[in-house]
């Protein structure tokens, strides 16, 4: 019997395995593909802080950005130019492949094409390039995903929001420092133009209808020549209970994703090493009952909830926005006293520093009444 079984070998999945064979428990991390990160379903953006929560060498970094330019419906924008590095563009199938490698330096057993079908108890059982089996676990790591089999399997709650996801890799000319970000191009989200160097990018957007219409709509601005399509799923909203049963939800299986920027990577390795260090509690005290388990989501609501909570919270009041008051909203940014405020204290990982700077600002009122408005006009639906 393992200590720790881990389902899923994204970055949350191999996160965790790696913490929990570092710590000294016997790990195995189960993946159903054949090649670690692959399918790639994201745009492979990190902050530096994501980044480093990776840890691992530099490889898998393809280019590096100092800011964001955010597109008005005029085809108009502004820009915040940190002037430094804020964020890596990675090739996220190499992270993924990293982080395994990592797992496995450290001492984790990692199982390719093994699909788990079943759980129950300490038991999981298998299918895949060894056939049917039966592996034991005292806890268990969830890591696979935003459709979470295991936690469709112990009847947990879901995350309330799933979101679709398109983009394309394209070859066109564009600004290399700064991420555009296109809130028209998707109203209950955002497209992205996310530059891999001067003349390739990444084009996509995440939106909850109309998502493949969108995304074609958006696509002619930049031609269509493609030369990779990303589809994918996001889920906003962590699920009510993390834990139950012998088992821990990590990563996007939990839905523990930044929803202000879709950003799963942050809080999803951040999860990752709370899981684990959680585990390693419970195999020492030998107590796997709820209770013991419960300790994990103390831990990552004291660190990542507030942030979480406050961007589902702003994710719900930007979808009830119009074309108008976004745009509005932009313009009331672009005062230089806000866009110095910005780039002092915007941070991708914790928005709640930016916006305890900003209601601090006069001319927060004005966006403030906009909120207010549309908050009445949804009531009134
Ligand atoms: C379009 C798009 C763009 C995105 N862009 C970004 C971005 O720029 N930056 C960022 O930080 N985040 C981004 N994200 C989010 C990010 O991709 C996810 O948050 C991240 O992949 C979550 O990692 P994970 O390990 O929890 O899950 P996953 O990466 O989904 O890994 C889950 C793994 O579990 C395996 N699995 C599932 N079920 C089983 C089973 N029953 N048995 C065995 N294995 C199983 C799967 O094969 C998979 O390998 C984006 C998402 C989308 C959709």
């Amino acid at each position: 019997m393992y200590d720790v079984v881990v389902v899923g070998a994204g970055p949350c999945g191999t996160a965790a395995a790696r913490r929990c064979a570092e710590m000294g428990l016997s790990t195995l991390c189960l993946e159903e593909h054949g090649t670690i990160g692959h399918p790639v379903q994201c745009a492979g953006l990190l902050s530096i802080a994501a980044w480093e929560g990776c840890r691992v060498g530099r490889k898998p970094i393809l280019h590096q950005v100092r800011g964001a330019r955010i597109m008005a419906s005029d085809g108009t924008g502004f820009s915040f130019d940190a002037g430094t590095t804020k964020a890596y563009v990675v090739d996220r199938g190499a992270l993924d492949r990293e982080m395994a490698g990592s797992a496995v330096t450290a001492g984790a057993e990692l199982q390719l094409k093994t699909y788990v079908r079943s759980i129950e108890d300490t038991t999981l059982r298998t299918v895949g390039m060894n056939g049917y089996r039966e592996v034991s676990g005292r806890i268990f790591i969830a890591a696979d995903g935003v459709r979470s089999g295991i936690a469709r399997m112990l009847g947990m709650g879901r995350s309330p929001v799933v979101l679709a996801g398109i983009q394309a890799e394209i070859v066109h000319d564009v600004n290399p420092d700064l991420v555009e970000v296109h809130p028209h191009a998707s109203p209950d989200f955002f497209g992205w133009v996310i530059p891999i160097g001067k003349n390739r990018a990444r084009v996509g957007l995440c939106g909850g209808q109309q998502v493949r219409e969108r995304f074609t709509t958006f696509l002619q601005h930049f031609g269509t020549a493609c030369t990779d399509l990303v589809t994918g799923a996001l889920p906003l909203g962590v699920m009510p209970r993390t834990y139950g049963r012998r088992t821990l939800f990590v990563g996007d299986a939990a839905g523990l994703v930044k929803p202000t920027s879709g950003g799963g990577i942050y809080t999803g390795v951040r999860s990752a090493m709370h899981a684990a260090e959680v585990a390693a509690i419970c195999c020492e005290t030998g107590r796997f009952d709820d209770e013991a388990l419960a300790e994990y989501e103390c831990r990552w609501r004291a660190d990542i909830g507030r942030e979480l909570a406050l961007g589902f919270r702003l994710f719900q009041l930007r979808r009830t926005l119009t074309v108008k008051e976004v745009d509005i909203i932009l313009q009331t940014f672009q005062n230089p006293d806000m866009v110095a405020t910005i780039l002092q204290w915007g941070d991708m990982d914790r928005p709640s520093k930016l916006v305890m700077q900003l209601i601090k600002k006069p001319e927060i009122l004005r966006i403030l009444h906009i909120l207010f408005r549309s908050g009445v006009r949804q009531i009134l639906k």
